[in-house]
């Protein structure tokens, strides 16, 4: 077996795979507008998921992360994880979900083989966590977060995006929050996408200050696993939860990028920023197929740039993350 790896040096252990690009929430930063259904899409069945992560994993893919738009919008998410986690060589699935419907699918989630979930939570202020997604969905998100710690995930991540004059002074809230809690908080840098600039330019916030403060009071930054995804993680003694910070807009950033995705309709994606992906879905369609694809898989990772040049501006055809999957 030959692992995926770039002109770079880099190797690929993860693949995020979304399996639908329909969104219910409205979020400020992405589909402020909500989904807009303008065409029919036919995303990726059961099967073709199958073929695609059968391939990942024949190149040397050990973690995979369902995202979208809003994975558990899709009736067939458990059998997706099911069929996933029946691949050989899969080691941990972990799911991007804005948690809507997790108090009612964590236990079933969790049984089909989910290891891992990573909970979008922007605010723990009611108003203001309904004001930046759009929907007043906060009590049904925090009732979902308290059912995935009682059904008792590897491990629960929470996201939350820095926006400046939304949820720039609620650090001490979330440090209270996972106190006790055994979650991994992280803050994410808000990355400029196509249709989002504007927004982008008044509410962008460096996540230096918040590592300032980590330092100052006492946190420490935790080595990275090989397939662990982009942020620094802080620990401390007093505090069972941790923190992670993501900073897309950081001079190395794209240094240890060990990721490649999938988007619903079975584009390959080298990078979140900046091309159009590789239609691998011709490949999908029969199981004897994986030695092409296998090839497609290889040749299209050795044309991968260095960076995503997110600094010079570059948001390439991205009109948000959930068109391709955050
Ligand atoms: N619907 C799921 C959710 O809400 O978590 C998965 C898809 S969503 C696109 C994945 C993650 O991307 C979320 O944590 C979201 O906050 C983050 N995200 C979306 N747009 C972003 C942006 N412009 N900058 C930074 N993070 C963003």
């Amino acid at each position: 077996m030959q692992q995926l790896s770039d002109n770079f040096g880099r190797k690929f252990y993860y693949l995020r795979l979304s399996i639908t690009d329909v969104c219910n929430f409205k979020c400020e930063y992405c589909l402020p507008e909500g989904y807009q259904h303008t065409q029919k899409k036919c995303f990726l069945s059961v099967d073709e998921i199958r073929r695609t992560v059968e391939a990942f994993a024949a190149v040397g893919t050990q973690k995979v992360r369902i995202t979208g738009g809003e994975p558990g919008l899709r009736k067939d998410v458990t059998q997706i994880i099911k069929t996933i986690a029946a691949v050989p060589g899969i080691k941990k699935i972990a799911m991007t979900t804005n948690g809507y419907n997790l108090e009612k699918y964590a236990k079933q989630w969790k049984e089909a083989g989910l290891n891992q979930l990573n909970i979008s939570v922007d605010s723990l202020t009611p108003h203001l966590f309904n004001k930046i997604t759009g929907v007043n969905r906060f009590d049904d998100v925090m009732r979902g977060i308290d059912k995935a710690l009682e059904v008792g995930f590897d491990k629960i991540k929470l996201n939350s995006v820095l926006i400046k004059q939304f949820n720039d002074n609620e650090l001490n809230q979330f440090l209270s929050f996972i106190k006790h809690r055994n979650i991994e908080m992280r803050f994410i840098e808000l990355m400029e996408c196509g249709e989002t600039s504007q927004f982008f330019n008044k509410h962008h916030l460096s996540g230096d200050g918040i590592k300032a403060f980590l330092n100052d009071q006492g946190w420490v930054q935790q080595l990275r696993a090989k397939d662990d995804g982009p942020a620094q993680v802080f620990s401390h003694p007093d505090s069972q939860g941790s923190l992670g910070l993501i900073q897309p807009y950081a001079k190395d950033f794209c240094e240890t990028c060990n990721r490649l995705r999938v988007s619903s309709t079975g584009k390959m994606h080298l990078c979140l920023f900046g091309e159009e992906g590789v239609d691998i879905r011709d490949l999908l369609q029969q199981d004897n197929q994986q030695p092409q694809l296998m090839t497609r898989l290889q040749d299209s990772v050795a044309t991968k740039k260095v960076s995503h040049y997110l600094q010079q501006g570059n948001t390439g055809v991205t009109p948000h993350l959930a068109s391709i999957g955050g």
